[in-house]
């Protein structure tokens, strides 16, 4: 297929250059440790990407982005809405954590509710490219919700790995949506390590996103409609939760393609979040280098619990690259989270997305976020995905009789939960 060497695929380690065929996943020099990563001819995109041009495309999803996208335009595509999420400006939050100016990027709010539909949309659009018999992925639950969601859509067949911990509406999900589903006895590793042998073994497109080196390009879309929703003001931080590390990684390629193609004068600095029950990347960070050791996974945040990341050189050079910092928080402080963000904003998050904003409290009562500077943080996962732990988080209702009398006498009694952002 003829791409018109708008983009080609260049090896993290060694820096050898491929052409971009849809299957082309790692570095035939450096095996799986040689990452591959999609270059854009910049001068190129950018003659067919402007802020003129955007501003007078009526679509609003995350195709609008195309000339920054490693697919052909003529391919076709999953028809589900994904990308094109509300940014919405948070002040009751941004003063219940000490901050001015905090925008919510609720990317729950995509098809299957997490940002791993931009994603999963693209690797579909590239197995279509191959002509693949199926999708495949594992998944600690969205990557695999979301596969399967828009292979749906198009009509593909997939193939799910999950660790059998994952919450029942993920699963669920996975189910309805028609996937194979593998719920594998034992941890997120496990299931990542059995979905490779099987996809050598039958053939299937490879959704696994630290490998498939397409995904992270879905992933930052997120970025450019973040910026184009800022009128291209570019925040001081944007706040991520990280697990393997592709999400995070996504973010930052977004930001410096934009700067790249001369659409923004500089790139926001990363905040990186992990669960202290889980945070391998977070502890590299802080090492100041790139070795990372193994964690067992021990977090309620189950789209982080990411023992074994797969994408941890990336997530750290994005980091660092943007001058950004890395936390780890709580438990505690996750579910804390959720109950600010759904209180003061209303926004329901799930605990993995929750995280990110535990993380930009922690750094603001540390003084890596200064005050007066502007954050965007971006909710990763909806809430409903996860209930049994929201209602954690949220506590018990009024149980009464339907008599107004005993209403009267319970709320007299305080059983209204105070608003958290108040
Ligand atoms: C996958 C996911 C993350 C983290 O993304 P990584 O690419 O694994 O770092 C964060 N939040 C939610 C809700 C996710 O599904
Ligand atoms: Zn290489």
């Amino acid at each position: 297929m003829d791409m018109s060497g708008s983009f080609w695929l260049r090896c993290t380690l060694c820096r050898s250059e491929y052409e971009a065929t849809p299957t082309t996943y790692t570095c035939s020099r450096c095996g799986d440790a040689g990452i591959l990563e999609v270059e854009y001819d910049y001068d190129y995109a950018r003659t067919r990407l402007g802020r003129d041009s955007l501003a007078a495309n009526p679509e609003w999803n995350m195709w609008r982005y195309l000339p920054l996208l490693p697919v052909h335009p003529a391919s076709g595509r999953p028809n589900l809405r994904v990308g094109g999420t509300p940014l919405y400006r948070a002040d009751r939050y941004a003063r219940a954590v000490g901050l001015e100016e905090v925008w919510v990027k609720d990317d729950g709010l995509n098809p299957t509710g997490s940002l791993k539909d931009r994603a999963s949309a693209l690797g579909v659009v590239k197995a279509m490219e191959a002509g693949a018999s199926a999708v495949a992925c594992s998944s600690t639950g969205n990557a695999g919700s979301s596969l399967a969601g828009n292979a749906a859509a198009a009509g593909l067949p997939s193939y799910v790995f999950v660790p059998d911990r994952a919450p029942k509406g993920k699963l669920a999900q996975l189910l309805l949506f028609g996937a194979r589903v593998v719920a594998v006895k034992g941890s997120y590793e496990d299931a990542f390590r059995l979905s490779m042998e099987a996809i050598r073994r039958w053939g299937w497109y490879n959704r696994n996103a630290a490998l498939n080196p397409y995904l992270v390009e879905g992933k930052k879309t997120v970025a450019l409609e973040i910026a184009e929703q800022l009128g291209w003001r570019v925040p001081d931080w944007v706040v991520v939760s990280v697990g393997d590390g592709c999400t995070i990684a996504g973010v930052g390629k977004g930001f410096f393609d934009l700067h790249d193609c001369g659409l923004t004068d500089r790139v926001p600095r990363l905040l990186g979040v992990q669960a202290q029950g889980c945070a391998p990347i977070y502890r590299a960070f802080q090492a100041g280098g790139e070795e990372w050791v193994p964690e067992p996974e021990e977090t309620l945040a189950d789209s982080i619990a990411v023992g074994v990341p797969r994408n941890p050189i990336k997530a750290l050079r994005a980091v660092r690259r943007s001058g950004g910092e890395m936390v780890a928080v709580s438990d505690e402080e996750i579910l804390e989270a959720m109950r600010l963000l759904a209180s003061s904003a209303g926004v329901f998050a799930e605990p993995a997305a929750a995280a990110a904003f535990a993380g930009l409290a922690r750094a603001r009562r540390e003084g890596i976020v200064a005050a007066g500077e502007v954050v965007v943080g971006i909710v990763t996962g909806n809430g409903l995905k996860d209930v049994a732990n929201a209602l954690r988080a949220a506590g018990e209702p009024i149980h009464i009789p339907p008599d107004l009398g005993e209403l009267e006498r319970a709320l007299a009694g305080g059983g209204i939960r105070g608003c958290g952002g108040e």
